[in-house]
């Protein structure tokens, strides 16, 4: 029986013996009644502080009840800490689901039914320029100010993404952002963004790519072309005939060296940087390319170049030797190419206090202006197109020395100034030298 009913019980028959004790059987039915009322107002008080309790319901300030309401209360504390103890793992597990959308590389927006931010990730707000916690409640169309994405939300067809600016570096240089919005729910929605910069600026450099490309391979073509019409079309003396297959080979000559090139720079994007084991002296690379010079300079110069390499200290690089090689013969190559003939080149090497390794070809040419310096190692671009051209360039030069100096873990440096000549210098890390010949 439990200890409530025994209690009732108690008070009942406590009410009947007074009652009886006083006036026999006539006051023991009032005296019960009594008994019981007094048990039921205890009863009454103790249901509402157990309610006022439950209004908190802090485990910790549980009211000093044994037996039914002791039990209820103890029940109900057990209930609550379980409830507790869920909703501390939900929470725990939303905070992770939301930490793991804020590493999220892209941007991701929620937005309610109205059209308003309800969150976003730190992602979202720099490439849109949120505030991400002052902007929540804010209406998305307000804070993404631009016509393509207005005209996005007001079609509401969100099969398709759209592109806009986002925040760059600079109000000049604003940022591509991808964009797009997925309906879920009860008419909310998930906005996902991507920087595309990158992408976009890739794409741009392939078309312009492929735009030089075929530029510079229809020009020799044309005019190859055009031989053969003439050779076709017209009687020619056996002179004309001469210097005319004499033209169509330079100009062959022209596509296949801009083939290679092209060649040269794919393959060098496309493979494995160079390791460190093949070791050559610097002196035989230097001695090298100052043959080439020479070569070159009695080829194309009416008086020849004066080619004398600077002493340089006896040193060991390693590398890919065929890339080195290409990589200082178009330094040279340009050297002689730039310079009016008679001019002083001097190829040499030097070892920097910071150990570093610099591979350098200086001339006494015409310099190059300061604005150009930043681009000479784009591709196709020249400072003096008609004197590239008269000398068989293709624009790709320097873009392979580049390339080849990257892949080493160096750089290429440029020290110019109009009427003083050039220094193109490749520096390559300590790693890839040594002062003593290596086993
Ligand atoms: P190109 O085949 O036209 O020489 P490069 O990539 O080798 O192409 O060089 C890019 C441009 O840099 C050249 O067109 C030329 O205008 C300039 N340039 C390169 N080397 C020199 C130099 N030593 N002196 C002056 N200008 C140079």
């Amino acid at each position: 029986m439990s200890l409530r009913v025994l209690e009732l019980m108690l008070l009942v028959a406590l009410g009947a013996l007074v009652g009886w004790a006083a006036d026999e059987a006539a006051l023991a039915f009032v005296g019960a009644l009594a008994g019981a009322a007094i048990w039921a107002a205890r009863d009454t008080v103790r249901a509402a502080r157990v309610l006022r309790w439950f209004n908190k319901a802090d485990p910790s300030r549980l009211p000093p009840y044994g037996g039914f309401w002791g039990e209820l209360l103890d029940r109900a504390r057990k209930s609550i800490k379980k409830l507790e103890k869920k909703a501390q793992n939900s929470d725990a597990r939303l905070e992770d689901f939301l930490a793991a959308i804020q590493a999220s590389p892209n941007g991701v927006v929620l937005l309610d039914a109205a059209g308003r931010i309800e969150w976003c990730n730190l992602t979202a707000a720099s490439q849109l320029g949120f505030d991400p916690q002052r902007d929540l409640g804010q209406y998305v169309r307000n804070m993404v100010r631009h016509p393509a994405f207005s005209a996005y939300l007001n079609a509401g067809e969100f099969d398709r993404e759209i592109t806009i600016d986002g925040v760059g570096p600079r109000p000049s240089q604003p940022t591509k952002i991808s964009l797009q919005i997925h309906a879920y729910g009860k008419k909310r929605k998930l906005m996902l963004t991507r920087d595309v910069t990158a992408v976009q600026l890739a794409e741009n450099m392939r078309r312009d790519f492929v735009a030089n490309v075929s530029h510079e391979i229809r020009t020799p073509l044309t005019v190859l072309s055009g031989f053969v019409e003439t050779m076709q079309s017209l009687e020619l003396s056996a002179e004309e005939r001469h210097q005319y297959l004499g033209l169509m080979s330079q100009q062959a000559h022209r596509m296949q060296t801009l083939v290679n090139d092209l060649l040269t720079l794919s393959r060098l994007e496309g493979s494995p940087a160079p390791g460190a084991g093949e070791w050559m002296a610097a002196s035989e690379l230097l001695d090298h390319v100052a043959q080439e010079g020479r070569g070159l300079t009695q080829v194309i110069a009416t008086t020849p170049h004066r080619i004398e390499p600077v002493p340089s200290p006896s040193l060991w690089v390693s590398g890919a030797k065929s890339e080195l090689i290409s990589a200082m013969s178009n330094l040279m190559s340009n050297a002689v190419r730039y310079t009016p003939g008679g001019g002083l080149i001097e190829p040499g090497c030097r070892l920097r206090e910071d150990g570093w390794v610099e591979f350098f070809v200086r001339d006494a040419g015409p310099g190059i202006a300061a604005e150009h310096l930043p681009r000479l190692t784009e591709r196709f671009y020249r400072v003096d197109r008609s004197r590239s051209r008269e000398t068989g360039g293709t624009g790709l030069g320097l873009a392979i020395v580049k390339h080849v100096a990257q892949r080493h873990g160096g750089r290429i440096e440029v020290q110019s100034e109009i009427g003083r000549g050039s220094t193109f210098t490749i520096v390559l890390p300590p790693t890839r030298v040594r002062e003593t010949e290596p086993a």
